[in-house]
């Protein structure tokens, strides 16, 4: 357990004040995010959306503890990212976020099953609870049936659904999903967008989605905008 407050009170999911990250490209700077300040209530199933180049990777990443930002700050229930050491941060971001991103990121010669033990297997958890965790969570994407099947032998929208458990695997209290419909057909989209939204009801996750999907409006309690690094309204 990592010492500081867990924020188990904090109503806020995710708070990000005047985020700035700039990349040194040779001699140029590009600016991808220009003071994002946004919050996200706990519990929440929230979108982003914006065009391609407007930062919101970026902005999934440094709110992730995948990057760091130039300036700003971001808070996560709570916990002031930028304070946390390096590995604080590792084992902050594998026990309180998932991932889940457009191209799934399966590990192609393991089963579904051996792909979402790897996540309670590398917190440390003992053998019995990676089992249990691991089953729980293809249960909660209705892929039990299909657990020792490996990824070549599923659909995209299965292997997505395998991407997901495994966010779920460690028990996190936020998913960031980065464009996950981005290369499923719209009916698939649908059922994937359907498992978040359940997800956020039923385990007390909040979900933050990158999406320039049209479909994640009836499906998102909230809907930002990015554009050329800053949320517009
Ligand atoms: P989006 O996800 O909305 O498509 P990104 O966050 O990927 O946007 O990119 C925002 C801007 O930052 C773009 O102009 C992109 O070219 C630039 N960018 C992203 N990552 C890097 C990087 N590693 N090095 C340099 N520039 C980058
Ligand atoms: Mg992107």
């Amino acid at each position: 357990m990592l010492e500081d407050e867990k924020g188990e009170g904090s109503a806020l999911a995710i708070e990000t004040s005047g985020l700035t990250r700039v990349y040194k490209v040779g001699p140029h700077d590009v600016l991808a995010l220009r003071g994002v300040s946004l919050t996200v209530d706990a519990g929440c199933f929230v979108a982003l959306k914006g065009r391609s180049g407007s930062g919101k990777t970026t902005l999934l990443n440094c709110i992730g503890g995948l990057d760091r930002p130039t300036a700003g700050s971001v808070s996560i229930f709570g916990r002031e990212l930028l304070k946390m050491s390096e590995r604080e941060l590792t084992r902050w971001r594998r026990e309180q976020v998932g991932f889940v991103f457009q191209s799934f990121a399966l590990l192609p010669t393991l089963s579904a099953f051996e792909n979402v033990e790897l996540m309670p297997r590398m917190a440390g958890r003992r053998r019995r609870e990676c089992n249990q965790r691991t089953e729980s969570s293809l249960d909660l994407v209705g892929l039990r049936k299909w657990m020792h099947h490996r990824p070549y032998e599923m659909s995209g929208g299965q292997q997505q659904r395998v991407a997901i458990a495994r966010a779920l695997a460690n028990g996190p209290r936020l998913i960031l999903a980065d464009e996950p419909t981005g290369e499923l057909d719209s009916s698939t989209a649908r059922d994937i967008l359907g498992i978040f939204q359940r997800i956020v009801r039923e385990q007390q996750v909040t979900v933050l989605m990158v999406s320039h999907d049209s479909l994640v409006d009836e499906f998102a309690d909230r809907v930002y905008h990015l554009a050329d690094g800053q949320i517009i309204d």
